[in-house]
């Protein structure tokens, strides 16, 4: 059992990001004693949480944060029944010089260049949000690591912290997170468990403690762990390991079910109703993308090789080497359907998000699929999501392919119908409900107001705003009826409802299953 929180008054969290911003808000909601500041060194984005438009889309969260975020003191008058313990801003060095509580939750990529390039993590905004720490942070502040990090970091800070301000009280935590985009705020409100790493001290245990006390506001006591700050770093890298690892792992089956007469998700479905193994994340698909899993095993590979693991390292690589090969096979897979040659050619694609319900386009599935088809000079690639900003799409197709503006091959649009008038294949990239072509299941609305491209922060009146038919449910007749021949439709994810889709006069190839067109 946990004391209920008396001493805590004042959190802070670094980076305003999909971690930071939604776990603020539930922690602030839970705790209506405690003034949760959320700061970023992007004004932007600050200014975005501000707005009524959040730079991260999460069912749940914009209601979330209408309900205890602080307004600016007109909207204050006229609200004042409403909690109002959230904040966000770009005052790193006054919020940080009154938290009890500094919650890190910067982001913390993979190393793109030098020593360790591709596997070992990047931690320059890491160490430089330290760095604030260390210059404002009060005496007996707790530090938590909520950011993803390398195995022992927290041993890490602490030496940091001593050689900064030497003689100084400082606890340092690891509290990874473990929300799933497109459900952080189910995730964050109901979590399969709290994970707190202390230093093994009772002044560390007691910091433990502190945390567990603001946690145990809305998660029971059973289900908050307690371990050393390696394992609880670990942990977490290992976590998204294994979870991508079944993933790989079905995906390598899929492969071989599209060669032979057996269906992936029949597979799936036989295997998953063996207790030991169990149902989840055997979806066969095009693999995994975001920001987390690739460089969470990377991290995890690159740690057992400095231990001179070479053989556990290359077992984890090869999670992310399936993973590849597996997107890579879908785009030449559809350009064998046009003999190779898909000049002269529309394609549509359906979905550029890593997955459903977000907005989130970083390690998008689509962008790697868009790069090996543009190699055969198709005439039109035209790209509809329900969530995603078509900057942002942009920004990580250039990742991918630099030179993708100047060929005005690609186009991005906001309208399903649009996208897929006159193509001659259709691409299901993303798992979007939306998508379904499921007899008798409604999928449900959203009201998308992320989908917001050039109106400014306070409009509240603009057509963008009001709720567009871009999230409905698409209609698949008419999207049939428009295509031109030889009408495929590449799905993916194992989405549609195959027979009742060739129904409409179409041509379905599913992941994992034999095409015998
Ligand atoms: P993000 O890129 O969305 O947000 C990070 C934010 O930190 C950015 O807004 C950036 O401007 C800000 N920042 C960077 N350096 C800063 C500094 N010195 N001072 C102030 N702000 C700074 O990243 P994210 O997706 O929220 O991930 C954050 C961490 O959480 C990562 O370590 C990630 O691995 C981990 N994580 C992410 C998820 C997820 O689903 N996205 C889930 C679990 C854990």
């Amino acid at each position: 059992e946990y004391p209920r929180n008396l001493s805590v008054k004042d959190v802070c969290f670094i980076g305003a990001g999909y971690v930071g911003g939604p776990t603020a808000a539930v922690l602030a909601l839970h705790n209506p004693a405690v003034t949760v500041e959320v700061v970023d060194r992007d004004p932007h984005r600050i200014q975005q949480w501000k707005s009524p438009h959040l730079p991260v889309h999460e069912p749940g969260l914009d209601a979330l944060v209408r309900a205890v975020r602080k307004d600016s003191e007109e909207e204050t008058q006229s609200a004042s029944q409403r909690q109002q313990n959230l904040v966000f801003s770009c005052e790193s060095a006054r919020a940080l010089a009154k938290a009890d509580i500094i919650f890190m939750a910067v982001n913390t990529p993979t190393k793109m260049f030098g020593v360790g390039a591709g596997c070992a993590t990047n931690m320059t905004a890491f160490d430089g949000a330290m760095r604030d720490v260390a210059t404002y942070a009060k005496a007996g502040a707790i530090i938590v690591e909520k950011s993803t990090v390398p195995g022992g970091t927290a041993d890490r800070v602490r030496k940091m912290l001593a050689a900064s301000r030497p003689g100084v009280p400082f606890e340092v935590l690891s509290n990874p997170e473990f929300l799933a985009e497109g459900s952080a705020i189910e995730n964050l409100t109901t979590p399969d468990r709290v994970l707190i790493g202390s230093a093994a001290t009772p002044s560390g245990r007691q910091a433990a403690r502190t945390l567990a006390s603001l946690y145990t506001a809305w998660v029971p006591s059973d289900r908050i762990l307690e371990t050393n700050t390696w394992s609880s770093e670990l942990a977490k890298l290992v976590a998204n390991a294994m979870l991508a690892q079944r993933i790989s792992s079905i995906n390598s089956i899929s492969a071989i079910c599209e060669r032979t007469g057996a269906e992936v998700d029949q597979v799936a479905k036989a295997i998953g109703l063996d207790a030991r193994i169990g149902p989840q994340f055997l979806k066969a698909g095009l693999g995994f993308g975001g920001s987390c899993f690739r460089k969470d095993i990377a991290s995890l590979a690159y740690l057992a090789e400095s231990l001179g693991l070479d053989d556990v390292a290359e077992y984890w690589r090869q999670v992310n080497t399936m993973n590849e090969r597996q997107r890579d096979r879908f785009a030449h897979k559809v350009i064998s359907r046009f003999d190779g040659n898909l000049v002269g050619h529309k394609l549509a694609i359906l979905g550029f998000a890593f997955k459903k319900n977000t907005g989130d386009t970083r390690e998008s599935l689509a962008a790697d699929v868009i790069r090996v088809l543009l190699e055969e000079r198709p005439s039109e690639i035209a790209i509809f999501d329900p969530f995603c900003r078509a900057d942002d799409i942009m920004r990580e197709l250039k990742t991918v392919c630099p030179d993708v503006s100047e060929r005005d091959v690609v186009k991005i649009h906001t309208d399903p119908y649009l996208a897929c008038s006159q193509a001659h294949a259709i691409l299901v990239v993303t798992d979007c409900d939306q998508f379904r072509n499921t007899p008798g299941k409604k999928p449900i609305w959203t009201h998308n107001s992320n989908f917001v491209q050039s109106c400014a922060a306070d409009c509240t009146d603009c057509r963008a705003h009001s709720t567009r038919p871009t999230t409905e449910a698409i209609e698949w007749p008419r999207i049939a009826y428009n295509m031109v021949e030889p009408k495929w439709v590449f799905d993916g994810r194992g989405l549609l409802d195959v027979a009742e889709l060739e129904k409409l006069g179409v041509r379905v190839d599913s992941v994992g299953r034999r095409t015998f067109h």
